[in-house]
């Protein structure tokens, strides 16, 4: 899924929470990706200095089993980054380290997972081995750059939004009485 749609719905997925909790679940709903980018990029930015820094992106296309050929240097990435930040195997260690120190759920840690997820059944090629280091066992699914899927996506979304809207923002909605969970127990 784009970085963006990760990043909207991390921020829906916390949105009950508080909005502090739903602003950081914005930002740790896009961290895979984020990850991944910011290990390619400084990979390259050591190697090459800031020539064809352009590449270090792919694009929709590459997750579509009828798209261009991913040039080596990404599939490098996918196999050096992209293999560790989406592993649930990987997430669910940190997040039983996070319970144990911090003592509480790691709330912001569920925006990671829902991306995981997400990305599970959106790969066509390049797809999530959720499983990592445990097994490279992968599922083909349908490439969210198809336009059936990125329109139920973004249907999704507006939706997801809408309820949000009447909940939260409409002009008229009751003034808030109890605290936020996030103000009871902490953003994450
Ligand atoms: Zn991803």
């Amino acid at each position: 899924m784009d970085m963006l749609s990760h990043a909207l719905w991390g921020y829906a997925a916390l949105r009950s929470r508080g909005p502090r909790s739903a602003r950081w679940g914005a930002l740790t709903g896009a961290a895979p990706d984020l990850l991944y980018a910011a290990g390619s990029l400084t990979e390259r930015l050591i190697r090459d200095g800031t020539s064809h820094l352009e590449q270090t992106f792919g694009t929709a296309a590459y997750y579509r089993k009828d798209g261009p050929p991913m040039p080596q240097e990404l599939i490098d990435y996918y196999n050096h980054f992209y293999v560790y930040s989406h592993s649930l195997v990987l997430l669910g260690a940190v997040a039983l380290a996070w319970w144990a120190l911090r003592l509480r759920p790691p709330w912001l840690l569920i925006p990671y997972a829902l991306h995981i997820f997400m990305d599970i059944p959106t790969h066509e090629r390049y797809q999530t081995p959720f499983l990592f280091p445990l097994s490279r066992w992968t599922i083909e699914g349908y490439a969210w750059g198809r336009p059936a899927m990125f329109l139920a996506n973004w249907a999704l979304l507006l939706l997801t939004y809408q309820v949000l809207y009447w909940l939260y923002w409409r002009r008229g909605t009751p003034a808030r009485k109890a605290p936020w969970p996030e103000e009871v127990t902490g953003i994450g």
